[in-house]
């Protein structure tokens, strides 16, 4: 049985902001379409903001929740865009349901897709077809839930919620955009992806790929 530590989920982070830098350009490419071309900077900032912080603590002595409670903080500071309080409530909430835990067991890993999930609709209030990171996160967070209630092998549920996010992201396209800055914009913002269901896909891709071990 695999066991997953702090040591772990920071090893996680330095991969999540890696990708992120590598994915800068374009996701202020696409923001550039309905918003104001800087969700590449926010991601790249918010994900560098959490591996310097986790980068000063005592790893061996702190536990998976402290490690998400680190980078819902460092997150937070570090982002001023409307990307900063969601996903900082994303990672408090994936902080908070591991809770009491040494280490998380890889079979329940995957649930740590859904408390994101949760976080970032309950924080952003939107729904599936306003055209926002939910678009992607919430079609993940069902894929997970499902594999389990079937349970499915974790290999499956992670290519799952991937897939799942990678069609959400799609999806957005045909949809007019209702929240946030991109609403602004109305029927214009039809034909283009929404920038922040693009990194949501791009992070839950990660996430997948670093549980599927
Ligand atoms: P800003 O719009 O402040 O410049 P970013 O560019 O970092 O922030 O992020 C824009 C993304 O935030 C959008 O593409 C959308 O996916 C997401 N977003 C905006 N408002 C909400 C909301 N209420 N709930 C969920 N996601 C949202
Ligand atoms: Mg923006």
């Amino acid at each position: 049985m695999v066991q997953l530590t702090a040591a772990d989920f920071k090893a996680m982070f330095h991969k999540l902001s890696a990708r992120l830098a590598g994915e800068r350009d374009h996701l202020c490419e696409l923001d550039g379409h309905i918003g104001d071309a800087d969700h590449g900077i926010a991601m790249e900032q918010g994900f560098g903001a959490i591996v310097k912080a986790l980068d000063t603590l005592a790893v061996d002595a702190a536990t998976p929740t402290d490690v998400f409670n680190i980078a819902a903080k460092s997150f937070l500071n570090a982002v001023g865009a409307s990307s900063g309080p969601l996903y900082a409530t994303a990672f408090l909430r994936a902080g908070a349901a591991l809770k009491g835990k040494e280490t998380v067991e890889l079979d329940d890993a995957p649930g740590l897709i859904e408390a994101m999930a949760r976080g970032i609709e309950e924080r952003g209030k939107a729904e599936m077809g306003d055209k926002t990171m939910i678009d992607a996160w919430k079609p993940a967070a069902i894929a997970v839930a499902q594999a389990r209630e079937e349970e499915w092998p974790v290999k499956d549920a992670l290519s799952a919620a991937r897939r799942a996010a990678e069609d959400g992201v799609e999806a957005t396209k045909a949809m007019v955009a209702s929240k946030g800055r991109a609403s602004r914009l109305g029927e214009r913002s039809l034909g283009h992806v929404d920038p922040g269901a693009a990194s949501a896909a791009i992070i839950v891709a990660e996430i997948c790929d670093f549980l599927d071990r």
